[in-house]
């Protein structure tokens, strides 16, 4: 299969892409990890580059740094959650936690005026990032196109990759115009700048890269590009690797797509609307239903549980048994989701209220 991450197919073969580029099952590695978190446990996070560092780091309270970049393209919905659940888990061990909003990636790749990325990534991302838990003593988040240190790292890193490399690795053509080229020099910077001071000389450390396997292509070439720019004695950093929730309606979600996806904005009309319409692992009729049971892994009001609303593993077996012996149907489930939904986003209001001024000072480096 080939990825870029400008595109995700909308179904993924997970193991053969993993195999194919050379990521490692995350469970080989994670020692008790496992129970810190329920992403590592459910495998939603299942392949890995090199976190036996993070690990290390994490198990003996040595340093680290996370790069997690936001690409403001729409309103959030809860795929977008996942990150920050996942920067939740490493704010209990680290406070290096770095968040570039990518508005050179989207003027050059997406069309987007650097106005509008900064509108969306205040007001719909970096307020719901703080509302949800994050903590803005220890994030440092930043528009690259304002973050001098960053700027510098890329121009000179772009010295170690070539166009025959960038054609390779992202299939650009002819037409490509050349800073969407230069836009992921920019990330790898993004990437490795945690291991630089603000002269830009090193201070290895390793990095963690949460992302989806469509930005795979860019680890990659950090990687490379770490190793070949010896001077700055970089740490090739680490990634893992989670899995897409599905759209709503099955196939892939999207922020276009407002049918496939529950934004954080979203009111209980329209969520109600949205759970009672979406696709489940349920038979065609009640009677069957009770007959053979229903199938919770084809089911995306389960995958809700699975990623988000239900963290007590034992509560989620329950419903997992239940499911499929046909003892619960999908009319009760469905209202189990869209009450949890409502309940959790109704808070998460309250709380987006108190951020959006905190948000708006860490934009302008107030924070
Ligand atoms: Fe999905 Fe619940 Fe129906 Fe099972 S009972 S298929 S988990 S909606």
């Amino acid at each position: 299969m080939e990825l870029t991450p400008w595109e995700t197919p909308a179904v993924i073969d997970y193991k053969k892409t993993m195999e194919q580029f050379g990521v490692k099952p995350i469970a080989d590695v994670l020692d008790n990890l496992k129970n810190e978190h329920h992403f590592f446990r459910r495998n939603i996070i299942l392949g890995h580059r090199d976190f036996e560092r993070i690990v290390d780091a994490i198990k003996n309270n040595k340093e680290f740094a996370v790069v997690s970049g936001m690409m403001p393209s729409g309103k959030m919905h809860f795929g977008h959650k996942m990150v920050v659940d996942l920067l939740k888990f490493y704010q209990k061990y680290t406070d290096n936690i770095n968040i570039p909003i990518a508005d050179l990636e989207a003027y050059w790749a997406r069309n987007m005026s650097f106005e509008t990325t900064k509108e969306l990534a205040l007001n719909e991302y970096i307020t719901n990032y703080i509302a949800l838990g994050l903590d803005p003593e220890k994030i440092n988040v930043y528009l690259q196109s304002k973050y001098q240190k960053v700027k510098d790292l890329a121009l000179i890193l772009s010295k170690r990759t070539n166009w025959s490399e960038m054609k390779a690795i992202y299939g650009f053509k002819g037409e490509t115009n050349i800073g969407h080229v230069f836009a992921p020099i920019v990330q790898v910077a993004d990437i490795l700048h945690p291991q630089v001071d603000e002269n830009l000389n090193p201070e290895p450390k390793p990095v963690v890269v949460p992302v989806g396997i469509d930005q795979d292509p860019h680890i990659r070439l950090t990687r490379d590009i770490a190793n070949r720019a010896k001077e700055f004695k970089f740490i090739p950093p680490s990634s893992t690797y989670h899995r897409f929730m599905t759209g709503l309606l099955g196939g892939k979600m999207s922020s276009s797509k407002p049918e496939t996806a529950i934004f954080l904005t979203d009111d209980e009309k329209t969520v109600k609307k949205k759970i009672f319409s979406a696709k489940t692992g349920g038979r065609e009729t009640l009677e069957e239903h009770k007959k053979y049971g229903g199938i919770p892994e084809e089911c995306v009001v389960y995958e809700l549980f699975l990623y988000h609303l239900i963290l007590d593993d034992k509560e989620l077996a329950d419903i997992y048994q239940k499911c499929r012996s046909g003892e619960l149907t999908c009319g009760k489930c469905k209202k189990m989701a869209y009450e949890k939904v409502v309940e959790f986003l109704k808070d998460l209001k309250e709380k987006r209220e108190q951020a959006k001024e905190i948000a708006l000072k860490i934009l302008e480096g107030k924070y």
